[in-house]
């Protein structure tokens, strides 16, 4: 038996809170010292080194106060409209509950396009990356205003599974108002257990999901149990957790009732297996032995090292990297449309400032997004 991961351990931290955990249903308003709780243990977290980001949903239940909505299903139009207001206060109370602990906030809005499309995930990704390099805590959201059904995640329990496979997170945290995964629906099974590791998602997993959903939040254990399938099988480790406790991170650091569900890979190693054989390579890079040495020291592969550039191909697409014998060496995702590659190849860092102008990459491909032949 595998045994239970230790928070602290964590380098990146992806935490999504659910609606009805910030919002109090029957008073129609923020549950402000819950929240004030989470910020200190997201503070800990960091301290401890963990980067954090928040996923936070709760735009429509604020929202749908202010405007004077009652329970109940509302309209596309009505929910964005909630949506647009309700984004204001959230994103207002995040950033204040994290200042109290000495931690900038960032706003993130995101839709379906931003993680799924190639060349819209590179740029998302390099925000949150920034954003955490400079020590802030992004507080992402769908950006429900302008999600229509086709186009909208819907649930964030699968919006966090993808921001947490974007920001190569190792770990992604569900606070929601149930203890976890349970045998059997425990509304109407008092018998039914908590499990508390799951080290594999399998159909008999989903099956236990059922359908549980809560009044406020989209997502039931079914979207919880899709989320651990997408973090999983990207390297992630993620676990279910109950929110309706003060400070619910400790809770879980000090082993409380929760669900882990692991995942026996890395998010480097996940992304690289990716990288290599999933997907169609839309052209070729050929670089000289200079660079072929420097990637397999690690390094990213620089404009500087190229020598051509073969088919058409777009920022985020994959490419196939040849050696100055015309061997494949490797695969990457591009951070260049092939016409822009083409203006830069054999070219050092300061000419690709003055032909493509202030803040163009150095790097065409970066080394998170390499996977080499060799491994
Ligand atoms: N994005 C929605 C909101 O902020 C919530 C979606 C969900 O509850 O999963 O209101």
């Amino acid at each position: 038996m595998a045994t239970l991961p230790i928070l602290a351990s964590f380098r990146r931290v992806v935490v999504k809170v659910g609606s009805a955990l910030l919002v109090d249903r029957d008073k129609s308003r923020l549950r402000r010292a819950w929240l004030a709780a989470l910020a200190e243990d997201i503070g800990e977290l960091a301290a401890k080194g963990a980067e954090v980001v928040v996923v936070s949903s709760g735009a429509i239940a604020l929202g749908r106060t202010v405007l004077g909505f009652a329970n109940g299903a509302l309209r596309l139009e009505e929910s964005q409209a909630c949506a647009a207001v309700g984004q204001i206060a959230l994103a207002r109370v995040w950033a204040e509950a994290l200042a109290h602990e000495g931690i900038t906030a960032g706003q993130v809005l995101l839709t379906l396009g931003d993680t799924e499309q190639r060349r819209r995930y590179l740029n998302a990704r390099a925000t949150l990356g920034k954003l955490l390099e400079m020590r802030a805590v992004p507080v992402v959201n769908e950006n429900d205003t302008v999600a229509t059904a086709e186009i909208r995640y819907g649930d964030n329990d699968r919006l966090a599974a993808r921001v947490a496979t974007m920001a190569g997170a190792d770990c992604l945290i569900l606070l929601s108002d149930v203890d976890g995964l349970y045998d059997a629906p425990p509304v109407e099974n008092p018998d039914a257990k908590l499990i508390p590791l799951v080290e594999r998602v399998t159909p008999r997993i989903e099956q236990m999901a059922g359908s549980t959903a809560s009044q406020f939040a989209r997502g039931g254990m079914r979207t919880k149990i899709e989320a651990a399938r997408i973090a999983t099988g990207a390297g992630v480790h993620m676990v279910i957790a109950n929110g309706r406790h003060a400070n619910p991170l400790r809770r879980i650091a000090e082993r409380g009732p929760c669900t882990w569900f692991l995942t026996s890979s890395t998010p480097r190693a996940a992304r690289k297996t990716f990288i290599a054989g999933t997907l169609e390579p839309k052209g070729a890079i050929v670089i000289d032995a200079g660079a072929a040495r420097a990637l397999e020291g690690g390094k990213s592969l620089l404009a500087a090292g190229i020598k051509r550039i073969e088919g058409d191909f777009a920022r985020g697409d994959a490419v196939l990297i040849r050696g100055p014998s015309g061997i494949e060496i490797g695969r990457g995702l591009v951070g260049y449309d092939a016409e822009d590659a083409r203006r830069i190849l054999g070219r050092s860092t300061e000419d690709i400032l003055s032909i493509l102008g202030a803040g163009a990459r150095a790097e065409v491909i970066h080394r998170d997004d390499l996977a080499l032949a060799t491994g």
